[in-house]
């Protein structure tokens, strides 16, 4: 038996064209405004691939990258400017920035009716409280690719690798809501060497550690629904953090690193936005 494959990008275009006609009916153009300090190549890329996934939509995309040398003020300034700015519907913070940034800071300078990646105290608490909002993109994106398999999950057993507070700490939160039973799992359970028992029983299994070959096939439930969201470079190759083809000869469904969580994640960016749009102004209908 051989997986199915959980692409990213045909998911990402249902969405695209979704949001597309929601935008249309909102009679207004979102703006999205991307502010970063530094000049870090993957963030260059993923810039770039919003820009492209914001013009599918109807969304415009502006983006303020820092002078080098500027300080944490002068990006919380920038923030600021964004927060006051009635013509912008949502913001985010470029990652990485630099070292001695207090990112938990900066992230919560940005008001939460703006937070486009879902990373404030506030929308994270939300995701805590169960209520309803938004989750980070990555997270929802995980989310998103496990309901597209069609397998009812309700009340089976999840395992979660990695508790980033953007990617598998939400990821955990959002599993939980649909009645998962859930479990996280991190470095600690990897040192008290209990990371495969946790792996063997997850029917559904989505790892994010940035790790490459964390998670060897053989440790695969049969049949079970694997989410990579990690990417790692190995030798000139993208490769996520399971071994592919010995979990793609024993999963049912499997993302392939890259092309599965990467392509839906900058979609689920842009549905965050015109979300926000609608929160901004309730009484505007689509
Ligand atoms: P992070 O570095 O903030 O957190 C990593 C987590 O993994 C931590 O909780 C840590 O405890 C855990 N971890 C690390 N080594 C481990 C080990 N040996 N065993 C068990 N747990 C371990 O990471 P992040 O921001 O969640 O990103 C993780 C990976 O996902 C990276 O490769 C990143 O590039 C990728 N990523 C991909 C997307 C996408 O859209 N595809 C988005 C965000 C992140």
């Amino acid at each position: 038996m051989s997986a199915t494959l959980l692409q990213g990008k045909p998911i990402a275009k249902k969405i695209e064209a979704e949001l597309a006609a929601k935008i249309k009916k909102l009679g207004l153009r979102p703006r999205l405004r991307a502010i970063g300090a530094g000049d870090d190549q993957a963030s260059t890329l993923y810039l770039k691939s919003q820009k492209r996934a914001a013009e599918s939509v109807g969304i415009d995309q502006e983006v303020t990258t820092l002078e080098p040398g500027a300080t944490e003020e002068d990006l919380i300034g920038e923030i600021e400017r964004a927060n006051h700015d009635p013509n912008v519907h949502g913001i985010i913070v470029q990652m990485p920035l630099p070292k001695e940034f207090r990112v938990d800071r900066i992230l919560d300078t940005i008001h939460p009716s703006k937070d486009a990646e879902a990373v404030t105290t506030r929308n994270l608490g939300r995701l805590l409280m169960n209520k309803q909002g938004l989750a980070p993109c990555t997270a929802s994106a995980c989310l998103r690719l496990v309901e597209e398999t069609g397998v009812d999950v309700y009340g089976k057993e999840a395992v979660v690798i990695g508790s980033s507070k953007v990617v598998g700490l939400p990821a955990f939160l959002l599993l939980i809501g649909k009645k998962l039973t859930s479990t996280i799992c991190h470095t600690g359970t990897f040192k008290s060497g209990t990371l495969e028992s946790h792996v063997r029983r997850a029917d559904v299994l989505i790892v994010s550690a940035g790790r490459p070959a964390l998670i060897p096939g053989g440790w695969i439930k049969k049949g079970a629904i694997v989410i990579d969201v990690g990417i790692n470079q190995v030798n000139g190759k993208t490769v996520g953090d399971v071994e592919f083809e010995s979990a793609q000869a024993r999963a049912g469904f499997i993302t392939p690193v890259p092309g599965g969580v990467g392509p839906l994640t900058v979609m689920m960016l842009m549905q965050n936005l015109v979300d926000l749009v609608c929160l901004q102004a309730p009484a505007r209908q689509y």
